[in-house]
């Protein structure tokens, strides 16, 4: 009897799922999944089953200097006592950036972590964090075999047009470009619809990952030619707290007319604005649909606004456009918002089934829409334990 664990580290969370493996049934069961917040400040552990029951609850108020290292060990120690006389063959990780080298997981050893550790500047907010909890696994469990799954790698194959910005060509070649993120939940929607929707997953379909985080994927054949998160995961849609795509112009103006240092431009752009930024009131979508305020509505409308209009550019980089698929947090439950894209892009033909949607329903548009609406919930958390599973046995995800 067996497991594999999926770990996402941040900077002041990790999330993490325990998957059961059995002989005769070879996809991963989630055995157990949960999240480690506030760390570095007053951290809290909740860990439920994979029918929501709370399996495991524990605060460690005001203790602001656990590490992540000694979190992990705990959480190691809870679920080696939760799966008993199941073992943990290996873990795999969520990496944020494979740079230009990597287009699929890879399993970890000392050569590839220094890689990865030169590709830190790219990502400086979120790289060291999955780098560090690679590191504390191999410290706390040697010679346990861990995969880094890459978000960026889903992309790595998208045509030159879609990765090139209009800057000095040296730049690009020094790895200035349009990587784009979420890859690991893409990859997951790709796999999904072409088992809920085969003929629709061969077209040309736009993903919309909308959660705090916000993205959108055109996808022509299951496979990623564009994106609309860029050299950073501040480019493209409005998010609960980052701007998405900016005037450069604005970036200059704070520095130099307003006297902002670059650490408060960053601190701007990244943590207060978006939907927090806009209301001033919250970043979070179910608080500003519940607020009579001007400004929650002010902001709800513009998160839907450049969402429609994203998506427009990504029909013209598709060529067309036969399906949307709505994921994430507001993706997936928040059904207003769907409604209020849909209705923006009805030009391109999209007919949206209202009373379905209102329920969350999977297939969401009606029978004449030319484009068809799915909602698919994500599990970015499967996606890496599929892909551990595979790159231990030297398969690739496909294939499990
Ligand atoms: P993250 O990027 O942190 O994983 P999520 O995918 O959990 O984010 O998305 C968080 C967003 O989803 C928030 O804006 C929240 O309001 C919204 N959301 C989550 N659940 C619901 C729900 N049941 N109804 C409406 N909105 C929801």
């Amino acid at each position: 009897m067996k497991a594999v664990v999926s770990l996402n580290s941040g900077s002041s969370s990790i999330k993490f799922a325990l998957f059961a493996l059995d002989g005769d049934n070879p996809a991963p069961a989630l055995s157990a999944g949960g999240k480690i917040e506030r760390i570095g400040i007053s951290p809290r552990l909740a860990i439920r089953s994979a029918e929501g029951a709370v399996l495991h609850e524990q605060a460690w108020p005001d203790a602001a200097d656990l590490t992540h290292a000694q979190l992990l060990a705990y959480l190691f120690e809870w679920a080696g006592g939760h799966l008993g006389e199941r073992e943990v063959i290996a873990i795999g990780h969520r990496v944020v950036h494979g740079g230009t080298e990597f287009a699929s997981p890879r399993l970890v050893d000392p050569a590839l972590l220094e890689r990865l550790e030169a590709l830190c500047p790219l990502a400086p907010l979120h790289q060291p964090h999955n780098l560090a909890a690679i590191r504390a696994i191999a410290t706390l469990r040697p010679g346990l075999p861990q995969v880094a799954c890459f978000d960026t790698a889903f992309h790595h194959d998208k045509p030159t047009v879609a990765a090139r910005m209009a800057i000095p060509r040296h730049l690009h070649d020094q790895g200035i470009r349009r990587y784009g993120f979420h890859g690991l939940s893409y990859e997951y929607i790709a796999r999904r619809l072409a088992e809920l929707d085969p003929a629709l997953a061969a077209g040309r379909v736009v993903a919309a990952h909308l959660g705090n985080g916000a993205s959108l994927c055109a996808m022509q054949a299951g496979r990623s030619v564009d994106t609309t998160m860029g050299f950073t995961a501040l480019d493209g849609l409005m998010m609960g707290t980052r701007c998405g795509a900016l005037d450069p112009g604005v970036v200059l103006h704070m520095q130099t007319q307003a006297g902002m240092t670059a650490a408060e431009v960053e601190q701007m752009l990244y943590l207060q604005s978006g939907l927090l930024g806009v209301s001033g009131i919250s970043s979070d979508m179910r608080v500003l649909s519940a607020s009579a305020a001007p400004e929650a509505e002010e902001a709800i409308d513009l998160f839907a606004w450049r969402a429609a209009r994203e998506t427009g550019a990504l029909a013209a980089t598709l060529g067309g456009i036969d399906g949307i698929v709505f994921t994430a947090g507001i993706g997936e439950n928040h059904a207003d918002v769907r409604s209020r894209i849909c209705r923006r892009l009805a030009w391109l033909g999209i007919a949206i089934d209202e009373a379905a949607n209102a329920v969350n329903a999977a297939l969401m548009s009606r029978p004449d829409s030319r484009v068809r609406l799915w909602v698919i919930p994500t599990d970015e958390e499967r996606m890496i334990a599929l892909h551990t599973l595979a790159t231990i046995s030297g398969r690739t995800a496909s294939a499990a």
